[in-house]
């Protein structure tokens, strides 16, 4: 342990250390290097427990839209709080803030997207998409359309249905996934995987890999399609030109239902609303959560088209799902708050403009650097692979662990870049400023040359 580190931090550290089993963590590291403590943070910038001050480039998880303590969120949060504290969505019964965002969220989701389900994650959400989907087919009398299709290098969450769905295949061993009925195909990693080919090429034939797991299994066995419209936590995978028409056109061909996982892509992070406004897709359901609530409160929603909709809320029974704090009446009035402050400051639509335009533009600039393979993004997204040669795009050899020391140059500092594989990518609050960028560019660069 660092001993010039407080007494506070310290014990902190000991605390968290001996009782604390943390997502994603390896446990034996923690016990002896200690866990960072974050205690605040404002606009774009995270201050730990020592008072060092960090630029979040990853906006939590890819999450606070708004930026870190906005006071309007925290106002709408507290007013809740005395209101309603809690009560629950079940049994014919709701609160003013869950009608209200789910008619908010009319309004600004993909076309025919209008009927809400809440829940708490972005894993709960994929989790209650499978059900619905799974009755859904039970409902129109085909039982047998049940396997989902989803993509390597996805991920959905970690819940069991969740991390079935995801591809990321290190999800997988430690508790014996994937379920039966979730099978994967090929995604669009066109700098990983094309070769030779273009990548717009590489994306048809990407995409005709579920043409081909839907004639292996049979059309009358398939349920769903579920994706990302850009692969977040698989490394930022942005799909060609081509791809998304493909899909879709495969989809409505074997009466496949496509579900698109929203979490990351939704509430502007793509330069429009969601990323199937950017990328063209009609999907026939959606979840979203992260940007929903900018992570002030755990907050998701499965949205659903007319087609699966109308054939749920038709149903004579009752559905037999939902969570105790589905719809919760603070979650949901910070949502209002936070999409009150999405609107009123246009984050939308600076993000698909003059912020997104600059960010992209200072992405583009560290292409030059000797360490970097290719940078690629969209909208406030941005990603910077690492490569041992430049032309032939070959990775570094694992145990060189580029991206882990690039990241730590950064933690070190005072930049939150975060590391999948040798691939480092951004995602900043929407809110993030010219000069903002201007450091968080200025740090990365720095950054690259202490990792070459
Ligand atoms: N779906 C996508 C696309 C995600 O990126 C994530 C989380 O990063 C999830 C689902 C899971 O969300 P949560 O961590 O809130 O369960």
């Amino acid at each position: 342990q660092n001993t010039a580190l407080s007494n506070q931090t310290k014990r902190w550290q000991e605390m968290d250390a001996a009782h604390h089993l943390h997502p994603f963590t390896t446990h034996k590291d923690l016990a002896t290097k200690g866990a960072r403590v974050i205690t605040h943070a404002e606009g774009v910038y995270l201050y730990d427990s020592e008072g060092k001050r960090m630029l979040d480039g990853m906006a939590g998880l890819w999450c606070v839209q708004v930026g870190y303590g906005r006071e309007e969120l925290a106002q709408a949060g507290y007013k809740a709080l005395k209101e309603l504290s809690y009560y629950n969505n079940f049994f014919q019964t709701t609160n003013q803030y869950a009608a209200e965002l789910s008619d908010k969220l009319a309004e600004v989701c993909p076309k025919g997207i209008d009927r809400f389900f809440f829940a708490n994650s972005g894993s709960e959400g994929n989790d209650s998409a499978v059900k619905i989907i799974r009755y859904y087919w039970n409902l129109m009398g085909k039982p047998d359309k049940k396997t989902i299709i989803a993509r390597k290098k996805s991920y959905h969450g970690v819940t069991l249905a969740a991390a079935s769905l995801s591809g990321l295949t290190h999800l997988h061993p430690q508790a014996d996934l994937p379920l039966p009925g979730f099978v994967h195909v090929e995604c669009p990693d066109w700098f990983a995987e094309g070769g030779d080919m273009t990548p717009e090429e590489y994306g048809l034939k990407a995409a005709h890999s579920l043409e081909e797991k839907i004639l292996e299994l049979g059309a009358d066995n398939v349920a769903a399609f579920v994706a990302e419209p850009v692969q977040g936590a698989g490394g930022l995978i942005i799909p060609p030109k081509g791809y998304w028409e493909e899909i879709q056109r495969i989809c409505r061909k074997y009466d496949v239902l496509l579900h698109i996982d929203e979490v990351i892509c939704g509430f502007g992070r793509t330069g429009q609303w969601f990323g199937s406004d950017t990328f063209g897709i009609e999907p026939d359901m959606i979840n979203m959560a992260k940007g929903l609530s900018s992570g002030y409160q755990p907050l998701a929603a499965v949205g659903l088209g007319k087609r699966v909709g109308d054939v749920i809320f038709n149903s004579d029974e009752e559905w037999s799902h939902g969570f105790t704090y589905s719809g919760h009446p603070v979650a949901c009035a910070v949502a209002l708050a936070n999409l009150e402050v999405i609107q009123k400051e246009k984050l939308v639509e600076k993000a698909g403009g003059a912020t997104g335009a600059y960010f992209q533009k200072k992405l583009a600039e560290l292409a030059d650097h000797p360490l970097v393979g290719e940078t690629r993004g969209v909208g406030l997204l941005g990603a910077i692979e690492l490569v041992k040669d430049r032309k032939t795009r070959a990775k570094f050899d694992s145990a060189t662990d580029a991206g882990t020391r690039c990241r730590n140059h950064c933690f070190s500092n005072g930049l939150v870049m975060r590391a999948i594989g040798d691939t480092m990518v951004l995602s900043p609050p929407l809110t993030i400023t010219e000069s903002e960028m201007d450091n968080l560019f200025g740090l990365a660069r720095h950054c690259l040359d202490l990792t070459a």
